[in-house]
């Protein structure tokens, strides 16, 4: 098959690009691996991080803007990011939810919500989560003319006079003028994880993802690309989800009302610290692990309160942390329990005298209506009445991948020198070079999708219908 633009992962960023290159009048053909469109956009949350909104002005935000954004994310990162990439995805993350808008896609105005450690509010929450926006995304798509191929895994580039002029799936071949590739992170793959994730691959058998419905996210596409020569950037990064491993349930935040320590004892953040650094901080800890720490009455009391999953009334997340689950866990012996301090910190394997002071300086401060240690604001339960409860969590479960390809601001793929590989673009979680070692924010993910779906779309178009494949040799810095 011949076509213009060729795009392998029928994702949120793949679904992007197909409608940019189809509104620009090109050729395209979108490869799906899947029985169906969306992969873990599909499964997502639906929340998308912009700065300058008319939603947010809807709320009274009137001052935010992409430099404010841009400042965060790189201060948040320590300027390890790339200015170049960082500034598209903060100039260009508001165009891309008025985007989502213009396909058909309900963010109501009352569904703005706070993440990471910024103040203003950012995250912008659909109706119906992500499954709402791959949806809406496939139908617009659909009434295009745009060739979808569901159930076919794209197993190999096509490189022609050092040009990538199509992607081999089994013994079908479709080239193209461009070829995108959107196939998504490698949360399912085990020895990329290993690989490239390995403070949360440590976790060993404990480590699992959030994408696990999505059959397909095994880094295929980083690993094509790979292959012809494809720089990997952005090692070792990725959202490290704080977990007690009861089951695969996908919460992003620990219940207020658990005390958090490690072995030796010492808490060593709030606990209601959001996603951009609770998993970070545990992972950071010795062995890579924490412990939550209550009591009975908190259990009997506090533990069945949700609300805390869920500020918008959405139930998005399905909880492990409620009464039934924690007394089925103590009855497996995951969750311990005794009648003294001292005793369940010998049973979970954490310093005895120091849990007891900690415990004791976390009860005067309950008593005094404040966490002097940590400024906790909400969920501070004193810890007095047995049996006590401590359970280990871990930021084994992956929120999602940041390492992956490298592009320049066009969205062109760059080999290890830094050199652009002609013919081949990339765009959302695919890439290793726009998440960072801190997870700014939920919904910065989707802004990525969003975001570099359309550039690779547009500047893939773009090179083909302005220069035709001459376009597509030109170094990086021009
Ligand atoms: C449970 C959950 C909740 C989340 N919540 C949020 C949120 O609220 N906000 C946010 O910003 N982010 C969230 N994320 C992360 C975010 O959804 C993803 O990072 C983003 O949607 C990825 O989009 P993508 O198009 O790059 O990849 P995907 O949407 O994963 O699409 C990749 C596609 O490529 C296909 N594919 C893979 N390999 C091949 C191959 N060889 N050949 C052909 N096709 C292939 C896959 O089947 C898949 O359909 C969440 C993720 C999950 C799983």
């Amino acid at each position: 098959m011949q076509t213009n633009i060729v795009i392998i992962g029928g994702g949120g960023a793949g679904m992007c690009a197909a409608l940019e290159a189809n509104a620009r009048g090109l050729s395209c053909v979108l490869l799906e691996a899947d029985d169906k469109l969306g992969g873990s956009t599909a499964l997502s949350s639906g929340v998308y991080y912009a700065a300058g909104t008319a939603i947010q002005r809807a709320n009274g935000i009137t001052t935010d803007t992409p430099d404010a954004m841009y400042e965060y994310i790189m201060t948040l990162n320590q300027w390890a990011l790339r200015p170049e990439i960082i500034r598209l995805l903060c100039d260009r993350a508001a165009d891309g939810l008025d985007f989502l808008i213009a396909k058909g896609v309900s963010f109501p105005d009352d569904h703005l919500v706070g993440g990471g450690r910024n103040r203003v509010a950012r995250g912008h929450s659909c109706s119906g989560e992500g499954g709402s926006i791959a949806a809406v995304l496939a139908d617009r798509v659909r009434e295009t003319d745009v060739v979808v191929r569901l159930n076919t895994r794209v197993d190999g580039l096509i490189v022609e006079n050092d040009r990538v002029v199509g992607a081999r799936a089994a013994d079908n071949e479709f080239r193209g003028d461009a070829v995108i590739v959107t196939t998504g992170g490698f949360g399912n793959n085990k020895e990329m994880r290993a690989r490239l994730y390995p403070s949360v691959a440590q976790h060993g058998d404990k480590t699992w993802a959030v994408h696990e419905p999505a059959p397909y996210i095994l880094g295929d596409g980083i690993l094509m690309a790979e292959r012809i020569g494809a720089a990997i950037t952005g090692h070792d990064t990725g959202l490290p989800l704080p977990t007690a491993g009861f089951k695969h349930n996908v919460e992003g935040v620990l219940p207020p009302w658990i005390m958090l320590v490690n072995v030796e004892g010492r808490r060593f953040m709030a606990e209601t610290s959001p996603f951009s650094v609770s998993g970070y901080l545990i992972n950071a800890q010795t062995g890579s692990k924490s412990y939550a720490i209550f009591d009975e009455t908190t259990l009997k009391e506090v533990s069945d309160d949700l609300d805390y999953l869920d500020p918008l009334k959405q139930r998005m997340s399905v909880p492990s942390w409620h009464q039934k689950s924690i007394r089925e866990e103590v009855a497996r012996g995951v969750v311990k329990q005794a009648d003294t301090i001292e005793e369940l910190a010998r049973q979970a394997g954490i310093k005895p005298a120091a849990l007891a002071e900690q415990v004791r300086r976390y009860n005067a401060d309950f008593d005094q209506g404040r966490d002097a240690q940590f400024n906790k604001n909400s969920g501070h339960h004193a810890i007095r009445v047995p049996p006590f409860y401590a359970v280990e969590v871990r930021a084994s479960m992956i929120g999602l991948t940041a390492a992956g390809l490298d592009i320049d601001n066009r969205a062109r793929v760059l080999d290890a020198d830094g050199r652009v590989i002609p013919g081949l673009y990339a765009g959302g979680e695919t890439l290793g070079c726009v998440i960072g070692n801190r997870y700014s924010a939920g919904g910065i993910s989707i802004a990525n999708a969003v975001v570099f779906g359309r550039r690779a779309g547009e500047c893939a178009s773009e090179d083909v219908l302005e220069h035709g494949a001459r376009a597509l040799c030109v170094p990086a810095s021009a």
